[in-house]
């Protein structure tokens, strides 16, 4: 059964779009935890770290440090920014299909308090 992110990949149900190739897709999460909030998510459907091949693996994680720097340069007040995968429901995963979050940093953002 379509998870919710292969909606999105399939154009069923609309995102905001940050970068598109022929294997990954990233968008904004809907509930942005600091604004820029975005999802990294591979089009193959892969249900979380478990589940990945090497090549699948290999597109994602390479793609982490230029799409974090591509989210820093739109923003001169992003100073930082965290990165993170939440994998099986026990760690907090809601929708099955791996993801990965970046979550920009400002100073004084409020979220190390
Ligand atoms: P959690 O919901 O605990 O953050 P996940 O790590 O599985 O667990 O994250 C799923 C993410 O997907 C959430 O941040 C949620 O806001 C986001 N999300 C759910 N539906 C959509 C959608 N239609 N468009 C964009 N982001 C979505």
């Amino acid at each position: 059964m379509a998870d919710i992110f292969d909606k999105i990949i399939a154009g069923e149900i609309p995102a905001y779009k940050v970068y598109e190739d022929d294997d990954l897709l990233a968008f904004l999460d809907i509930s942005q935890v600091t604004p820029g909030h975005t999802l990294l998510v591979p089009k193959k459907h892969v249900d979380d770290i478990f589940a990945y091949d090497d090549e699948t693996a290999q597109k994602v994680l390479l793609k982490l440090p230029s799409l974090a720097r591509a989210i820093r340069a739109s923003d001169p007040t992003i100073t930082g920014i965290n990165i993170s995968s939440n994998n099986g429901p026990s760690a907090g995963q809601t929708v099955i299909h791996s993801h990965w979050h970046l979550i920009p940093r400002r100073d004084d953002d409020g979220l190390n308090a």
